[in-house]
């Protein structure tokens, strides 16, 4: 990890262990206490701050560093090591044919997700398809027609159904050309049982090979709820964070992929199709602390 990468109080808590060959209780709880601070102020769940905590503690007291290594790097690859098992590695995508569903609910930013994915794939060589089965929000239809029309890839929707499983069973079956088809979803604005059901149903006829779980880098306690109903509903396995241009830090979302099991996908970065990421731990770890 790069140190220039830590906030500034991180780092001097750190410092005040150079020179040091024993680590003392106050020292490490001085790390611990900059490392809460940060991870709190970016919305990352308290009781997951605090099992972190406790890990870092644990081992920095009890575990023998390497030979040779001093006593701050050792504390700093702890603080490192834990705080990559906290945000997971980057969900598995092989760059081969495969049917990808989004969930959400209405604004986290599903449809210009569908379309940053399907642009990401093309830029890997892959041909792409977004089906958009969105008949309940007004104007979804065209915005996705829109997006998918800048990233170049294959669209599929009808605006003229209502019933977004028919439009999910005709897209995939007009799209069957595409490796990766990817189906956006209706969101509503609160986890009605009506959003769910049809998902289910969606899902029974994409079977699909990942369920992504996308939410706003803003999300805060609301996080596991919703990823509980979307994991018992379909079975989340990814989540994308939308809107990190924003001020917010999407350590909130770090909750929905603790309930869900599941790892962080891909990271949206702006309003175009192109301001998509494929997570990666070090550069989160870095956002969550900077
Ligand atoms: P949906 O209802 O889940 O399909 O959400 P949309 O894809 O329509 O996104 C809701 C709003 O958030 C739109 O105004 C998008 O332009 C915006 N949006 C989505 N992703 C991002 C992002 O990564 N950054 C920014 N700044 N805006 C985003």
């Amino acid at each position: 990890m790069v140190l220039d990468d830590l906030g500034s109080s991180l780092r001097g808590a750190l410092d005040g262990l150079r020179g040091k060959s024993r680590i003392s209780e106050e020292d490490v709880q001085a790390v611990v206490k900059e490392i809460q601070r940060s991870l709190l102020q970016a919305d990352v769940d308290v009781d997951l701050v605090m099992d972190l905590s406790d890990s870092i503690e644990t081992r920095a007291l009890e575990e023998e560093p390497p030979a040779g290594t001093s006593a701050r790097d050792w504390v700093l690859r702890i603080v490192y090591e834990e705080l990559v098992e906290l945000v997971g590695e980057s969900t598995e995508l092989p760059l081969e044919p495969q049917t990808i569903v989004l969930a959400g609910l209405q604004g986290s930013g599903k449809t210009t997700s569908a379309a940053k994915i399907a642009w990401w794939f093309s830029k890997k060589g892959l041909r792409p398809a977004v089906i958009q089965t969105d008949t309940w929000r007004p104007g979804a239809y065209e915005q996705a027609e829109e997006m998918a029309e800048r990233a170049e890839v294959d669209f599929y929707g009808d605006p003229d159904e209502d019933d977004a499983v028919k439009i999910a069973r005709e897209g995939l079956e007009a799209t069957a050309d595409a490796d990766v088809q990817i189906v956006d979803t209706a969101g509503r604005h609160a986890l009605e049982d009506g959003l769910i059901d049809e998902l289910e149903d969606i899902e029974s006829v994409a079977d699909p090979d990942h369920n992504l779980l996308v939410l706003d880098a803003a999300i805060g306690q609301e996080a596991k709820e919703q990823a509980s109903r979307f994991e018992g509903a379909v079975g989340i396995d990814g989540v994308v964070i939308t809107k990190l241009d924003g001020t917010a830090k999407g350590g909130g979302a770090l909750a929905a992929v603790n309930e869900t099991d599941s790892t962080i996908a891909f990271l949206g970065t702006g309003e175009t199709v192109k301001d998509v990421e494929r997570f990666e731990p070090s550069g989160f770890i870095s956002r969550l602390l900077g």
